[in-house]
């Protein structure tokens, strides 16, 4: 009997099976060394028998080990991470990097693309000519030591076996288990050597897991599983039941950063980088509070620091000296059919029609239309006319069609009302921050 055969008997016949199983199992997709059908029935096997807290975390450092672990920490004190799992007019990474960056809170992100209606940070930064994400470890030790901050993709060389058993775990529907997806996000994480990581756990109509409990449990899973494994961990449980920012499109949300850098972003995404990043400081030990990041943006050093290290990515000087952020040219008014209060936005469907218009990754794995975006300008539990505006969509050419199945997201009805942005915490009672200890970047 082979191991593989082994391991899957123990599963089939649900028996628990242990860390050292586990870890085998994931050595095995690094490898090679288990078939695609052998992995296929342990994602299974996983998805419905459940994993321990212990078979998780040997899960994860299993796939941390089959590729290179980056010790950032060490070098850096304090070094902080975001995780986001996922929305629409989601610009939060973009702005907290530079502005953390310049408050002194190191901060090192390696973004993943877009994945069906949700955008991804990668490709979104891709709208800024020149600028490159594909840095590997010396490349983010230069970055933070000048800088502060680092943004880079995903690489391939961090947790190789993620990505055989993400692909594999796409067709044979395994996406949703909770050990899976904590396990697939930490390995990535845990493997830079952030010492903090803040989740962004969202729930809602645009969410990856859009139930209430499932993206409840996700975040506790995640920061149960950080604290076993020795980082210091928190979430926050936020709204996607309508899109974060005002603004959706790649193009669209490079310049919503460059907005809310410049103190006119709009309310709930500046709301919420103030919370995720306070949170990202004080876990990471930083004596930086809310008010030094709202200093920052208001002096206008995070706005120079943007340039800075977007320069050092290698954005174009062209660019950076004259950042238009150019919108496709049909542009649809979508208004609200008759008077009441907006009650319900298809976030999930705006985000899905977003990319049929070439503005996202489902429309076939072509290049992304970076200027196709959507405006939403009102918000939920807000009272509207009938005529009035909810929203603009731009087009690279005109369709009416799809621009009315655009304004069939926003439903108006008698009542609604205002979900809130963030719902709850998860972690330990924030503590104030003991002082990083090391050399400081530096404060530019
Ligand atoms: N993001 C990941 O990296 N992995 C998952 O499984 C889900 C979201």
């Amino acid at each position: 009997m082979t191991v593989p055969f082994r391991i899957l008997d123990r599963l089939r016949a649900g028996r628990p099976i242990g860390a050292g199983e586990v870890a085998k199992a994931a050595a095995g997709a690094a490898d090679g060394s288990w078939s695609d059908a052998q992995l296929g029935a342990f994602l299974m096997g996983v998805a419905i028998r459940g994993l321990d807290d212990a078979a998780t975390g040997a899960l994860i450092e299993a796939m941390i080990a089959s590729g290179e672990r980056w010790d950032l920490g060490a070098e850096f004190p304090g070094l902080t991470d975001k995780h986001s799992t996922g929305g629409v007019a989601d610009t939060v990474s973009l702005v907290l990097a530079p502005l953390l960056g310049v408050c002194g809170v190191p901060v090192v992100m390696l973004t993943g693309r877009g994945l069906g209606h949700t955008g991804g940070t990668t490709d979104k930064l891709e709208a800024i000519p020149g600028l490159s994400l594909d840095l590997d470890r010396d490349d983010c030790r230069r970055l933070l030591a000048e800088h502060g901050c680092a943004v880079g993709t995903s690489t391939a060389g961090i947790a190789p076996a993620d990505r055989r058993l993400y692909a594999l775990r796409d067709v044979t529907a395994t996406i949703r288990s909770l050990p899976l997806i904590t396990a697939s996000i930490l390995s990535k994480k845990l493997a830079t050597g952030a010492a903090a990581l803040v989740f962004d756990v969202k729930t809602g109509d645009g969410a990856f897991l859009p139930e209430f409990d499932a993206a409840r449990e996700l975040a506790h899973r995640l920061v149960d599983t950080c604290a076993a494994l020795g980082r210091r961990a928190s979430a926050l449980l936020t709204d996607m039941d309508q899109p974060l920012g005002e603004w959706a499109g790649h193009a669209a949300e490079v310049r919503a950063t460059l907005d809310c850098l410049e103190g006119r972003g709009s309310p709930a995404l500046v709301e919420l980088t103030y919370r995720l990043g306070e949170e990202m400081a004080r876990l990471g030990g930083h004596a930086v509070t809310r008010a030094d990041l709202e200093a920052a943006v208001a002096s206008g050093r995070a706005r120079e620091h943007f340039d800075r290290w977007a320069r050092a990515q290698g954005a174009e000087e062209g660019w950076l000296a004259n950042p238009v952020c150019e919108l496709a040219p049909e542009e649809s008014v979508l208004t609200a059919p008759r008077s009441g209060v907006l009650a319900k936005v298809e976030t999930r469907q705006l985000g899905l029609l977003l990319a049929e218009a070439g503005g996202g990754r489902a429309a076939g794995g072509g290049a992304i239309d970076f200027g196709v975006s959507l405006r939403t300008q009102a918000r939920l539990g807000e009272r509207v006319e009938a005529g009035d505006e909810l929203g603009r969509v731009y087009l690279r050419r005109p369709d009416a069609g799809l621009a009315e199945r655009f304004r069939e997201c926003f439903v108006v009805a008698d009542e609604g009302e205002a979900p809130p942005l963030v719902y709850e915490r998860v972690g330990r009672p924030p503590t104030p921050p003991a002082p990083a200890t090391g050399t400081p970047p530096p404060p530019n």
